[in-house]
């Protein structure tokens, strides 16, 4: 009989299954909503609406996406009303 010696393949996500993932911010996308991704097996979280942390999927990929581009207008029309507002 011959003894097989190969190694199992190191598999990010048993290390998560035993240690928990380890998120980091990926993105912002509003003050209260972020993207996270596990810095070992990259899967991603995000923030939903409750403030809960979900799985990201391609649906909330997309709401991420129009969120940061009606939090990044926001941002840009107070600052043009801190300008106005800081001539009187
Ligand atoms: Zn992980």
């Amino acid at each position: 009989m011959k003894k097989t010696t190969t190694k199992p393949p190191f598999i990010p996500t048993m290390y998560c299954n035993l240690f928990g993932h380890d998120y980091k911010v990926s993105k912002k996308v509003t003050y209260h909503v972020k993207e996270y991704t596990c810095s070992h097996c990259k899967k991603q979280l995000t923030t939903n609406s409750n403030g809960n942390l979900i799985e990201l999927t391609p649906k909330f990929k997309e709401i991420n996406a129009i969120l940061e581009r009606i939090h990044s207008k926001r941002i840009e029309r107070s600052k043009e009303n801190l300008v106005t507002s800081s001539i009187y």
